[in-house]
C-alpha cells in the first residue's frame, strides 16, 4: 500500500524508513490541525506494524484485514469513554497493564492515544511511568492537535511526526483527481481553509460527516430488509462525486464490521457479512481507478441483494 498523506515529505520518508527496517521506535507523537491526516497515518503505522507480508502493509494479509475492519486484537485506540471529554487516568493506567501483556497474533503491539494533548498532568505521569520502561514489542502513538500540551518528559521519549499543510498545487491536484470539480473553487476552498485538504474537502463536497453516515447505516439497515430499490435510492446520491463516494462506502464497511462483531456466534450470518465486506474492499479499490459510479453502485446494491437473500 502506498503512503496515505499528500506532501509531508520529511515525514513520508521517515515513517517508510522505520517500515522498511523493521525499527518502528516504541513511542511517536503525531501531530497537526484537524483534517491533515494523523488518524490515517497512526493506522499505516499500525497496519505495517502488525503486518506479516514482505511488503508492509500490504493490505491483503489477515493482520491488515483485522486491522482495516478495526478489530485486531493488537491494535488498541485509547479515546474518551462516551458522555467524557478526556481520556482519564484509570483508562491510562489499563493501558499500561496491558501493555506488558504479550501480543496476540503480531509481532507487535500498538496502542493509540487518541486526543493526547487532552490528557490531564496526572494522566500524562501515569503514561510516564511506561514510556520510561517499555515493554518489549509495544508501541505507543501519541495522536495530538499540539504536543504543546504534553509534558517534556514525554515529548523527549518520542519520535514526533509533525503533519503540515501541502503544498497548494500538490492539494488541488489531489482534490481535483478525488472530486473532478474546477481548480479555481477547489483554490478559493484551500484559501479558506488555510490548505487544510480534510476541511476543504468537506466545504467543497458541502456534506457533513455524519449525513454520509447516516445514509450508510440506512443502507445496511436496507440489506436485511431484501429493499433493492430504497438501497438504489440512496446511492444514487453518490455517483456524482468521488470523494463522497469513497466515505460513503468507508461508512458501510465500518456498519459491517459493527455487524461482524455483533454477530459472532451466527455462523449463517457471518459467511455472507465476511463476503461482503470483502465485496466493499473491492469496490473501494475499483474506486481509485476510474470506473463508472453509477456502475459501481448498482453492481454494490446486487451484492447486497444477493447476500441478503442467502443469509435471511
Ligand atoms: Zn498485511
Amino acid at each position: 500500500m502506498s503512503f496515505p498523506l499528500e506532501g509531508n515529505f520529511s515525514v513520508k520518508t521517515a515513517v517508510l524508513s522505520c517500515i522498511e527496517t523493521d525499527r518502528i521506535p516504541h513511542a511517536v507523537i503525531i501531530d497537526g490541525d484537524k483534517g491533515l491526516g494523523k488518524h490515517t497515518l497512526a493506522m499505516f503505522l499500525a497496519k505495517a506494524g502488525v503486518c506479516s507480508e514482505k511488503e508492509k502493509p500490504c493490505g491483503v494479509c489477515r493482520n491488515c484485514h483485522l486491522a482495516e475492519i478495526g478489530s485486531h486484537p493488537d491494535i488498541i485506540v485509547v479515546s474518551p469513554e462516551e458522555g467524557k471529554k478526556n481520556i482519564t487516568v484509570a483508562q491510562i493506567r489499563s493501558l499500561r497493564a496491558g501493555a506488558y501483556i504479550k501480543p496476540h497474533m503480531a509481532a507487535r503491539k500498538f496502542f493509540i492515544v487518541d486526543g493526547a494533548d487532552l490528557l490531564n498532568e496526572q494522566a500524562q505521569n501515569a503514561f510516564l511511568k511506561v514510556l520510561e520502561e517499555p515493554p518489549a514489542g509495544v508501541c505507543f502513538i501519541l495522536i495530538a492537535q499540539s504536543k504543546a500540551a504534553l509534558l517534556d518528559t514525554i515529548i523527549s521519549r518520542c519520535v514526533c511526526f509533525s503533519l503540515s499543510v501541502p503544498d497548494m498545487s500538490d492539494s488541488v491536484k489531489y482534490i481535483k483527481s478525488k472530486t473532478g470539480l474546477a481548480e479555481n473553487e477547489i483554490k478559493t476552498a484551500l484559501e479558506e481553509t488555510s490548505g487544510n485538504i480534510g476541511l476543504a474537502i468537506q466545504m467543497l463536497c458541502g456534506e457533513s460527516d455524519n449525513s454520509v453516515g447516516q445514509d450508510a447505516k440506512q443502507f445496511v439497515s436496507l440489506i436485511s430488509q431484501e429493499d433493492y430499490l430504497g438501497m438504489l435510492s440512496i446511492t444514487a446520491k453518490y455517483e456524482k462525486n468521488r470523494v463522497l463516494a469513497g466515505e460513503f462506502l468507508k461508512e458501510i464497511k465500518a456498519f459491517t464490521a459493527e455487524e461482524i462483531r455483533k454477530n459472532r456466534d451466527k455462523a449463517y450470518r457471518l459467511k455472507g457479512l465476511y463476503e461482503f465486506y470483502d465485496a466493499l474492499c473491492g469496490f473501494e479499490k475499483s474506486l481509485i481507478t476510474n470506473i463508472n459510479l453509477s456502475l459501481l453502485f448498482s453492481a454494490l446494491c446486487c451484492k447486497a441483494e444477493n447476500i441478503a437473500k442467502n443469509s435471511n
